[in-house]
């Protein structure tokens, strides 16, 4: 079988990563059996389009290296599929249907629509439908005559097609990540399938789109799976073939407390759209991934483990290994718990992983945009101690220190603060003789600092604990931060020493 799959989303805003992953479970399975993965913009609710949001939803997928096929992108003729391109082809399959008693047309007007359903809550109906009992007492062709019917449609009086759903039927499917679904037909309304101004509804235009690309496996969210005994149905009553569903899990707040939205990212700090975004109406800002600095291939990984794993203990994987790993079998059916502090985990890992003369450019860059200079080499050395403690580049300027001349005491109260609690008189003495030490130390590297250090502390028989804080403060001026000799080979022999005795200069008198 050639499998052949397809990311829908509708462009009614921009991509939730919530769509990404669905669109990256469909990508990974294409490719793991050598299929296609179209892109098909579902367009048909003109009331919903939101401007900017399917250029949106294209770059978000070619950021996360998603890129569909059949595309423009790839060179190929026909895509992206845009449903209002292809307006003109549904028609024809509404009429299919009402040509095999499969659908009918409707006229009710929106107040009698009204007045059934309040008719029916008066009744004690809960959940008043357009269904098979129901459309026994409406305006449509099973209830008109055929003569009225066609009044009518020549008078171009609005109507809708509404399919005919069977009075009593059990809709069965087998969901490959749900297993076996079954509904009653009675549960099931006479769902609108076309209207009259030339659109079809999302659920027709959705089947015959499926249909008419060979769609072999339909794998999209959770929220749609009430919608799959009507598209089973419809299927039915045009008599064709219809692709596999697997509908995927939905991804739950940090908690567990129900679904993922915009409103807990802005509140718990973290972005749920892959790139940034600018309501085109509100005005309001929405942060992405791509811009908040994390890696396509980390916000991929991460993604990827939202509901489904390889069953091992892997979790650093690459969109390689991820294709040959993946299968729809090991996606979860409960909810996926949405984990910020692992999210930013991955990132860190592939940060480390990004070379040290990368990552140098991209810290040199932003300290030329801070008015500081640094040399290539200078900025690589640095990224490379940096980069362990650093999930974003733009943690690297941390490490600012490196970069500047002069005491970092000054104008530091967090470091005084610090110091001021694990000062010892002995400090200095310890401090000044190391600082001596300094002025003929060859070579000037991390190795012959520790050496110098510890020959220090046995002299003075002090512990690391007592004046490696004071050295740390002195010279970085934080607590936090790459190994001390490291840093002070990086920084030179001069600059150092002028530190060391700064800080002496400054603390040297407390008792
Ligand atoms: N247009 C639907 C959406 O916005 C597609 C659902 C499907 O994949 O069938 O998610």
């Amino acid at each position: 079988m050639n499998v052949r799959v397809r990311f829908a989303p509708s462009p009614t805003g921009p991509l939730h990563m919530g769509g990404v992953r669905t669109a990256l479970y469909n990508f990974l399975f294409a490719r793991k059996h050598g299929g296609q993965f179209l892109l098909r913009i579902e367009d048909t609710d003109q009331g919903r389009y939101v401007p900017g949001a399917e250029e949106y939803i294209k770059e978000s997928l070619e950021w996360c290296g998603l890129v569909p096929d059949e595309s423009p992108w790839v060179g190929g003729p026909d895509g992206p599929y845009r449903q209002s391109d292809r307006k003109h082809l549904y028609k024809q399959y509404a009429d299919e249907l009402i040509a095999k008693d499969k659908a009918y047309y409707a006229f009710d007007t929106p107040e009698e629509l009204e007045a059934m359903r309040a008719r029916l809550h008066a009744a004690g109906v809960a959940a008043p439908a357009y269904n098979a009992v129901t459309r026994e007492h409406m305006k449509n062709s099973l209830t008109l005559s055929a003569d009225e019917v066609q009044e009518r449609l020549a008078r171009r009086e609005p109507y809708v097609v509404r399919l005919k759903v069977p009075r009593q039927a059990e809709v069965r499917f087998e969901d490959i990540i749900r297993g076996w679904v079954v509904v009653h037909s009675a549960n099931i309304d006479d769902k609108v399938l076309f209207k009259s101004d030339g659109m079809p509804t999302y659920h027709l235009a959705n089947i015959v789109d499926d249909h008419l690309m060979r769609i072999t496996h339909v794998i999209r969210g959770e929220e749609w799976l009430p919608s799959a005994p009507l598209h089973v149905l419809i299927y039915e009553a045009f008599g064709w073939d219809r692709p596999a569903f697997a509908h995927l899990p939905l991804i739950l707040k940090p908690d567990g407390n129900g679904k993922l939205s915009k409103r807990d990212g802005d509140r718990l700090g973290f972005p749920v759209f892959s790139l940034d975004w600018v309501d085109p109406v509100s005005k309001e800002k929405s942060s992405g991934y791509r811009e908040r600095g994390y890696y396509p291939e980390a916000f991929i990984n991460m993604l990827a483990l939202l509901g489904w794993n390889p069953g091992t203990d892997q979790e650093i994987m690459s969109i390689a290994e991820l294709t040959e790993l993946f299968d729809l079998e090991r996606v979860h059916k409960g909810g996926a718990k949405f984990d910020p502090e692992k999210t930013k985990w991955f990132n860190q890992q592939y940060l480390r992983k990004r070379p040290d003369a990368e990552l140098g450019a991209q810290l040199q860059a932003r300290l030329n945009a801070m008015g500081i200079e640094s040399s290539i080499e200078r900025a690589t050395a640095a990224a490379a101690l940096l980069k362990e403690r650093a999930t974003f580049v733009e943690d690297m300027l941390e490490g600012i220190y490196l970069f500047t001349t002069g005491s970092p005491l000054t104008n530091n109260s967090a470091a005084l603060e610090e110091l001021k609690k694990r000062w010892k008189p002995e400090g200095a003495s310890a401090i000044n003789a190391y600082a001596s030490s300094l002025s003929s130390l060859a070579p000037f590297d991390a190795p012959s600092l520790e050496t110098a250090f510890n020959q220090m502390l046995a002299d003075k028989a002090l512990k690391v604990g007592q004046v490696m804080p004071i050295y740390r403060l002195f010279v970085a001026g934080r607590m936090q931060g790459p190994g001390m000799f490291d840093v002070s080979a990086l920084l030179g022999r001069e600059e150092v020493v002028a530190r060391l005795k700064a800080g002496i200069e400054l603390c040297g008198s407390w008792a």
